[in-house]
C-alpha cells in the first residue's frame, strides 16, 4: 500500500500527522519524524485489542526506546469511567511516567477517549499518540481532540480537549474487527458524506463490495476523506460553537434511541436510524427528494445497518431527545439535509416534525 499522510492543524501553526498504513512497522519512523524517540511509552489498550496487537506495537517501539510499558483494561464502554482512569494514573506513577512520557492509545474509541483523558490530566497534561483499531475510531473519535469518560449513567460527561501528537492507522487491524463493529463505523462514514460531500457519499455506496472485502487501498482512501472532512470542520470550530454541530447529523434521534434501547443497539446502528429520521424530516420539508431519501436509506441497508427499531414509541423517543446535551437554551440544534452532501443547523424543528421523522424508523 502507498504510504499516505494527512496533516491536521493542532494549535497555531502546529500540525500533527495522520498516517494511513497497512502494518505497524512504520510507527517507529512516524514517531521519530516528530522527534519523540527515546521517550517512555505507555501503551494503553483493552483486553480484546491487547492480545492481538500490543506485542507487535511494543516490539516496533522497542526499536526507538528502551522504556515501554503496557496498561490493559477490560474492554467495553462500561469501563470508560473514572475508576479505570484512576488505575491508569496509578500505573503511570508506578512506572515512573514523567512529563516527557507518552501515552499510546491502542484500540477503539473507548481506549482513545480514556487514554486521551488520562494523558490530558496526568501531570497537567502529557503527550499522546492515537493508534485507532476500529473503523469508528479511525474515521471519527481519533480526530478532533475530544477526550473523556462516562460518569454514572451520563455518557462523555467528564472530559477535556487534548489533541494527539500523531495518529497512526493500520488498515489491517480492521480484519480482526467484528462485522457489526465495522458496520457501525460505516454509519459515521455515511454521515460524513451526507454532511458535506455528495461525491464521497456516492463513492462509498458504489464501492460497497471492495469496502466490505476490506481492500486496504479503498479503505485508506475512504478513511482519509472522513478524517479530512472532520479535521476541516474541527479546525474551523474547535469548541463546537457553530459548524462542528454538523457532525451530529443523525445523532439527536440516534442518541435518544441508544439510551432508550438501554445500549442494546450499538452507537453506529442508532446513528443510522437517526440519519433516516433526519432525512424524513428533511423530505417532509421539501428539502430532499423521495429519491434522495431512498438513497440515504439504501446506504444504511447495504452496509448492514438497521433502518428501523422495535419496541419504542415516537413520544418516548421525542422526550429522550430533549435530554440531549446538545440542547441550547431549551431548543434542539437539529441538523437537516437540503440535498445529499448538504446539511445545516436548524433550531426550528417542531415536535410534530420530530414525531413524523421518528415514526419513519419505528417498526
Ligand atoms: P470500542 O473501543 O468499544 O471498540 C469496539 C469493540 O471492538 C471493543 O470490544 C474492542 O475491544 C474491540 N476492538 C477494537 N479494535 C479491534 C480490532 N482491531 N479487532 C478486534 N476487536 C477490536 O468502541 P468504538 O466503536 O471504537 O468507539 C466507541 C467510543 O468512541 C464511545 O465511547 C464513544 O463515546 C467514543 N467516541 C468518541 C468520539 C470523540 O470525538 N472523542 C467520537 C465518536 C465516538
Ligand atoms: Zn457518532
Amino acid at each position: 500500500m502507498k504510504t499516505d499522510v494527512l496533516n491536521v492543524k493542532r494549535t497555531g501553526d502546529f500540525y500533527y500527522p495522520i498516517h494511513f498504513e497497512d502494518g505497524f512497522d512504520k510507527l517507529a519512523d512516524a514517531i521519530m519524524e516528530q522527534g519523540l524517540e527515546n521517550r517512555h511509552f505507555c501503551i494503553v489498550t483493552d483486553t480484546n485489542v491487547g492480545p492481538l496487537y500490543a506485542e507487535k506495537v511494543k516490539s516496533v517501539l522497542s526499536g526507538i526506546s528502551s522504556r515501554i510499558s503496557v496498561f490493559t483494561f477490560e474492554a467495553g464502554e462500561k469501563n470508560k469511567n473514572l475508576n479505570t482512569v484512576q488505575s491508569l494514573y496509578r500505573f503511570l506513577i508506578e512506572n515512573k511516567a514523567d512529563r516527557k512520557s507518552i501515552v499510546v492509545a491502542l484500540g477503539g474509541g473507548v481506549v482513545g477517549d480514556l487514554s486521551g483523558f488520562g494523558a490530558a490530566t496526568y501531570l497537567r497534561g502529557i503527550e499522546f499518540i492515537q493508534v485507532p483499531t476500529t473503523l469508528l475510531s479511525q474515521v471519527d473519535s481519533s480526530v478532533g481532540g475530544k477526550t473523556g469518560v462516562d460518569f454514572d449513567q451520563y455518557k462523555n460527561m467528564v472530559g477535556a480537549f487534548h489533541q494527539p501528537r500523531l495518529v497512526y492507522m493500520n488498515m489491517n487491524t480492521l480484519k480482526s474487527l467484528p462485522g457489526v463493529q465495522f458496520a457501525c463505523g460505516m454509519g459515521e462514514v455515511l454521515k460524513t458524506g451526507l454532511i458535506c460531500d455528495r461525491d464521497f457519499y456516492d463513492f462509498v455506496c458504489k464501492n460497497e463490495k471492495k469496502i466490505q472485502e476490506l481492500d486496504t487501498e479503498l479503505l485508506a482512501q475512504m478513511i482519509r476523506r472522513c478524517c479530512e472532512i472532520k479535521a476541516g470542520v474541527v479546525e474551523r470550530d474547535p469548541k463546537e460553537q457553530g459548524e462542528r454541530a454538523l457532525l451530529n447529523l443523525g445523532h439527536t434521534v440516534g442518541h435518544a434511541v441508544e439510551k432508550l434501547m438501554d445500549f442494546q443497539l450499538l452507537h453506529g446502528q442508532c446513528v443510522a436510524v437517526g440519519l433516516i429520521a433526519a432525512a424524513k424530516i428533511s423530505l417532509n420539508r421539501g428539502l430532499l427528494t423521495e429519491e434522495e431519501f431512498q438513497q440515504i436509506s439504501n446506504g444504511c441497508k447495504i452496509y448492514g445497518l438497521p433502518q428501523h427499531v422495535e419496541g419504542l414509541t415516537a413520544e418516548a423517543v421525542l422526550a429522550a431527545t430533549k435530554k440531549d446535551k446538545k440542547m441550547e437554551q431549551g431548543q434542539i440544534k437539529f441538523i437537516l439535509m437540503d440535498g445529499i452532501g448538504h446539511s445545516f443547523i436548524d433550531k426550528t424543528v417542531s415536535d410534530l416534525e420530530m414525531l413524523e421523522g421518528i415514526r419513519e424508523i419505528l417498526s
